[in-house]
């Protein structure tokens, strides 16, 4: 059986399909071939604007580094009824830990009033968001998940640039291989 090649879901009927993959839905297409185009980008030109990105700004308070991506897990409930999901964002550490402290309160809050799952998930939800306040990413060095969120969307500017190219009907510049300035 075919399984879809960005979330690994099992498609039974239909799908999408793009260059030999096949994908459950349009988003799952859509992200398969920005994950494909981020792996054929060159390591070190990911690498360094990854740095740039960890040792910059916080892009929701503009303060100081190091950024990295920080995720907020919620839950909420109702009767039957329980939802449950995760939040990655990428932030400096004082942000993340405002929004995953709101997060574990709203957890505490509206989590548990849905049976059965609702008293599953919720001190699921909790803990992560304990162990995300208390054991964040290194900050000397850029996460694993960060790098690939810069890759994602480094991927994504690239292919709007081409499309911009495009359609304003110019020949496509050759890109650089090595962007001035990267060691
Ligand atoms: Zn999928
Ligand atoms: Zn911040």
């Amino acid at each position: 059986m075919a399984s879809c090649a960005y979330c690994n879901s099992l498609i039974l009927f239909g799908g999408s399909r793009e260059g030999g993959f096949r994908y459950c839905n349009e988003t799952c297409r859509q992200n398969g071939i920005l994950v494909h185009h981020a792996s054929q980008l060159p390591a070190h030109f990911v690498q360094s604007q990854t740095r740039a990105v960890h040792q910059g700004r916080c892009p929701k308070c503009s303060g100081e580094g190091p950024v990295d991506v920080h995720t907020a897990h919620r839950v909420w409930s109702a009767l039957v009824l329980t939802s449950w999901s995760s939040h990655p964002a990428i932030s400096c550490r004082g942000c993340a830990l405002k929004r995953q402290a709101g997060s574990l309160l709203s957890c505490l809050v509206l989590g548990w009033w849905g049976l059965p799952w609702g008293l599953v998930w919720t001190p699921v939800q909790v803990i992560r968001n304990i162990v995300g306040m208390v054991k964040p990413p290194e900050r000397d060095s850029p996460s694993a998940t960060l790098q690939r969120l810069v890759a994602i969307d480094l991927a994504a500017q690239g292919i709007q640039q081409a499309q911009a190219v495009q359609a304003a009907g110019v020949p496509p510049p050759i890109p650089p291989a090595v962007p001035p300035g990267a060691s």
